[in-house]
């Protein structure tokens, strides 16, 4: 089969898209024919260097799908060959303590497809069939991938983690990415007010598109004075952030009394200032997230349907453009996804 993987560490040399033979499926497993991907942080990641990701090269890339079944166990009590579905990118191994307690994204022999399995980026992928759900019908194939990373950790962050309730105010920082972006429409999917920043004026103004009730420049603005006037002084309840180190200071004190700070990155650095006074005076909350267990994919899958929400995706590429793609998102320039299309081979 086609697929796209890493031969060493590097730039876009080390990514060769050629063919690659797919091991047999085994009892258990799904073979799903992968119609799109979507490109994630954590390619550019395994590209790069991969470090202290435990990995064998080859290793296909990829994260997300959306494709249809085509072989599954006769006994399976779901799938059947030729559904349309998605794919949940964490392999728990139901064993370790974590598993027997339903946190599956705790488990500490967890493997992510295109870091510790192969990932997605091939015509065929093989997964255990729990990792397999029905895909949204309202979504194109591109947009049902975009669900399988972005608003599964953006569900997690905003309600299991943070527990946004729909009276409250969430401010998002970096609005142009995908969890960010997602975060945005499932806010105000369930009733809060939504404050956005962004360095980007153009991102500013397609957020307010997206339904964000407030944007901020936050390269030429003051986020923290906007937040304030915004919401009379008050603080935003809950702050949804990956940016780390730039924002924090910020983010801190964007915090009304009792709110809580969500965060699932540190692109600019993860070693700010913790502020510790204002974390016990205000009694502030912070959560690490990352990613969601298998029940909060299928709660989310469900309330994506019912809503009709769909992810933004910026650009769609073959699988033979995944260069073009990878230069793409190092790029930050973005609104929303990059996909990649991987039928029509
Ligand atoms: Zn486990």
């Amino acid at each position: 089969m086609k697929a796209a993987f890493i031969t060493g560490h590097g730039g876009n040399e080390v990514v060769k898209i050629q063919n690659y033979t797919l091991p047999p499926r085994a009892p258990g497993e799904v073979r799903v024919r992968v119609h799109a991907a979507t490109l994630n942080q954590v390619d550019l990641y395994m590209r790069n260097s991969g470090a202290g990701i435990t990995h064998q090269l080859p290793q296909i890339l990829g994260l997300d799908a959306s494709g249809v079944v085509e072989e599954v166990d006769a006994a399976d009590p779901v799938l059947r060959p030729g559904q349309e579905v998605v794919i949940h990118p964490g392999v728990a191994c139901g064993r370790c303590e974590y598993c027997e307690r339903g946190q599956t994204v705790l488990c500490t022999r967890i493997q992510f497809l295109g870091e510790h399995r192969n990932g997605t980026f091939a015509q065929w992928i093989h997964v255990p069939a729990t990792q397999v759900f029905p895909k949204p019908a309202h979504l194109n194939w591109a947009e049902a991938a975009a669900l399988g990373v972005n608003h599964l950790t953006a569900w997690r962050m905003l309600f299991t983690k943070a527990r946004l309730q729909p009276w409250e105010t969430v401010l998002v920082f970096g609005v142009g990415g995908g969890v960010s972006l997602a975060a945005l429409q499932l806010a105000k999917a369930v009733g809060a007010r939504v404050i956005a920043t962004s360095r980007d004026d153009g991102k500013l103004e397609r957020a307010r598109a997206q339904g964000a009730d407030h944007v901020v420049n936050s390269h030429s603005g003051d986020v923290v004075r906007e937040v304030m006037a915004y919401t009379d002084g008050r603080g935003a309840d809950v702050v949804f952030e990956n940016v780390g180190e730039a924002v924090w200071p910020l983010a801190m004190r964007s915090l009304g009394r009792g709110g809580r700070l969500v965060t699932c990155g540190a692109t600019s650095g993860d070693q700010p200032g913790a502020d510790l006074r204002r974390i016990f005076v205000r009694q502030l909350q912070i959560f690490g997230s990352s990613l969601g267990t298998l029940a909060e994919f299928r709660d989310m899958l469900g309330f994506v349907g019912r809503a009709g929400l769909r992810p933004v995706i910026d650009r769609e590429y073959p699988l033979d453009a995944l260069h073009a793609a990878l230069d793409h998102l190092e790029s930050g320039t973005q609104f929303g996804k990059l996909a990649l299309r991987i039928d029509g081979h």
